[in-house]
């Protein structure tokens, strides 16, 4: 069997010398992109197992005899295999073979020249077009495999029963993402990228079978998926046309001091708890904004767009219980990133960097400054660089804003329905009971105008509270899933309330400590078991939960991760950040997020996986979750930064 011990890298260098990062790639222009970025990260980790793509081999008949030559022959020799094939209209790179018939699946790519991919230049260029067009081929091609059955896994009757050969790919859900299951080159070359279990029988080859996989089923999907001709080029365009409109939708916000925007005519809610499609328009109530607080858009595709604006500052979500407050806000978190036409929400679109943020007890905090909204905590534990392996819900939240806008945040989203009530409001009885001075906490109702003031706004759902009506810029109600603006009722009523307390509707004075933003940290450490593995074992099982090294990070309260393999690559990020800590200087926490979002544009995912082998699961995280994963990583320490 293969050099598994050695890594794969050991493995292609010992089987066709050289290897390691300078041995052949396919030329540029079919490789997926732009040579490798070369600079001092990677060159730091030149121990680290390189990859190559193997030789080219030759054609399709060719791969067909050595299939039929290893045909029962023990299953090592699919290694035989590995390397380029030039069948007619595209190349077939099989990267990586797996070692035994149980191990995960043989990784493999295919690239279609520009030529017969047939791809429009209107599909190519702006940004947002050209990964919609990718994403869109991705979804055709993973729906041509699954049509034909191809993604089928035969299971093995006995040990020595015929087992395996199927096709993996990593098919969207709702989102339009950067991934790499598909990639469209600015040229117009298409790579897709997929896993096929290599089939065998007990651990003998099963050279046939594979060759009726890669020979003759294969080339049938590429035709159906990866090229223009064969595809429905009206869909096609509409899936580009959206995606284009919602980066149009959310550049256009700054200007208007908007943080978010809900098209008229949305479908906000969805089918149902376990299910991300919309709710049947005939059930569904569809937005529409109170002519006070519309705004029209307008946009390349869908012309001129009227919709709710919510503006920068402090909005409020009001409304009895049941009536759509948090679907909207979840409609909010989710418009970071492009929907799928027919979502229903695809003209929902909000501050990129607008994070949901909620209590999450339990979860692990370290070196974060929560000192503006907890003072001090019982026996003197300070707060100015809190460490707790296990938060409560208030400390949690608190961590959550302040990590949040140290990575950059510049709006924040939160449901009543999970914060913590100690950190959201004191109401005067309580004050009455408790002064200020027993009392560590100072609820973010005290912050939150500050907040705004910084550049950090704020839209919360509220149904149980009027002491933020004080503090609100804008206050809108649901009322039978529709918005009403009640701005002025609710400013009106906080100043009759505040008159009638004497004064007393809120805290007296000034917090013990204004808010300020906290002070940046960096990845000082890792805990011996995690520094000491030359490379940490990633594995992802869920959205929420990744594993390195049998280590969990609980990911399953960061709610703006929308797909596993937007996981997997926040994983690829850990190890990065990893492989960044022995060199200096060492960056900023948020500087680190700046360097990955770079190589990200450069180079697209490739960039930060360890050994930049073409893997076909990951779609792009966002800064936010990526930093969010850090702060969850229990053996990674992190220290504030004094003095920079
Ligand atoms: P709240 O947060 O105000 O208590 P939710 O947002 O949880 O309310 O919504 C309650 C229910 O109403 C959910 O089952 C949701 O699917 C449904 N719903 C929300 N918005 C709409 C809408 N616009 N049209 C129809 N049903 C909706
Ligand atoms: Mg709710």
């Amino acid at each position: 069997m293969s050099g598994r011990g050695g890594g794969r890298g050991a493995y292609y260098r010992s089987k066709y010398g050289g290897g390691g990062r300078g041995g052949p790639r396919p030329p540029a222009d079919q490789s997926g992109g732009t040579p490798r970025y070369t600079g001092h990260i990677r060159k730091a980790e030149d121990d680290a197992p390189g990859w190559s793509p193997g030789p080219r081999r030759g054609s399709p008949a060719q791969l067909a005899s050595e299939l039929e030559r290893i045909d029962g022959k023990g299953y090592g020799a699919y290694h035989d295999i590995a390397g380029g094939w030039d069948f007619p209209g595209f190349t077939l790179w099989v990267d990586r073979v797996q070692g035994d018939p149980y191990a995960s699946p043989s990784r493999c790519r295919v690239v279609v020249p520009a030529g017969t991919a047939g791809l429009p230049s209107h599909l190519l260029r702006p940004r947002p077009r050209r990964l919609a067009c990718a994403d869109f081929l991705a979804r055709r091609f993973g729906e041509a495999v699954a049509a034909a059955g191809g993604d089928v896994r035969a299971a093995a009757v006995g040990w020595a029963g015929a087992k395996g050969g199927e096709m993996g790919v990593d098919v969207p859900g709702q989102y339009v993402l950067e991934r790499t299951a598909v990639q469209v080159g600015h040229e117009g070359h298409v790579e897709a990228r997929f896993t096929v279990a290599l089939p065998a029988a007990g651990r003998s080859v099963l050279g046939r079978w594979a060759r009726s996989v890669l020979t003759e089923a294969l080339p049938r999907y590429v035709n159906a998926a990866l090229r223009h001709a064969s595809l429905d080029a009206a869909a096609l365009a509409a899936h580009a046309d959206a995606a284009e409109d919602a980066a149009a939708a959310r550049a256009a916000l700054p200007a208007l001091g908007l943080v978010a925007f809900v098209a008229d005519g949305a479908v906000l809610p969805r089918a149902d708890g376990a299910s991300q499609a919309p709710m049947p328009a005939a059930w569904a109530v569809l937005s529409r904004a109170p002519e006070s607080q519309a705004v029209v858009l307008t946009l390349p595709h869908a012309g001129r767009v009227r919709g709710l604006g919510i503006r920068r500052g402090v909005t409020l979500i009001v409304g009895g219980g049941f009536h759509g407050k948090s679907t909207l806000l979840q409609a909010l978190e989710g418009g970071v990133y492009d929907r799928i036409p027919g979502d229903g929400r695809e003209l929902v679109v909000t501050d990129p960097r607008a994070v949901k943020i909620r209590a999450e007890d339990g979860r692990r905090v370290c070196g974060v400054d929560i000192s503006p909204f907890i003072g001090h905590l019982p026996r003197g534990r300070g707060t100015r660089a809190f460490l707790s392996a296990d938060a409560s819900g208030s400390t949690s939240q608190a961590a959550n804003i302040q990590e949040a806008v140290e990575a950059g945040a510049t709006a924040l989203l939160i449901d009543e329905d999970t914060s913590a009530t100690n950190f959201m409001i004191r109401d005067a009885r309580m004050r009455a009971l408790v002064s200020r001075g027993k009392e560590p906490i100072t609820p973010f109702v005290e912050h939150v105008r500050r907040l705004a003031a910084c550049g950090v706004s704020t839209v919360m759902v509220i149904g149980g509270s009027g002491d933020y009506f004080g503090v609100a810029d804008t206050v809108l109600c649901m009322e039978e899933y529709e918005v009403r603006d009640v701005t002025e009722q609710a400013k009106r009523i906080a100043t009759e309330f505040a008159a009638a307390e004497g004064g007393a509707g809120r805290e007296e004075g000034r917090p013990p400590r204004e808010w300020s933003a906290p002070p940046p940290r960096r990845l000082a450490g890792l805990a011996a078991a995690a520094s000491g593995a030359p490379r940490l074992k990633l594995k992802t099982r869920a959205k929420g939960s990744l594993t390195l090294d049998d280590e969990e990070v609980d990911l399953s309260a960061v709610e703006q991760l929308v797909e596993i393999s937007q996981t997997r690559a926040v994983g690829e990020s850990l190890r990065w950040a990893a492989r960044m800590l022995p060199q200096g200087p060492a960056l900023t926490l948020p500087q680190m997020l700046d360097r990955l979002d770079a190589e990200m544009d450069q180079e697209g995912l490739d960039a930060i996986t360890h050994s930049g082998e073409p893997a076909g699961d990951l779609a792009r995280p966002r800064r936010f979750e990526i930093a969010a994963a850090i702060n969850r990583w229990r053996s990674a320490h992190l220290e504030q930064c004094t003095g920079s």
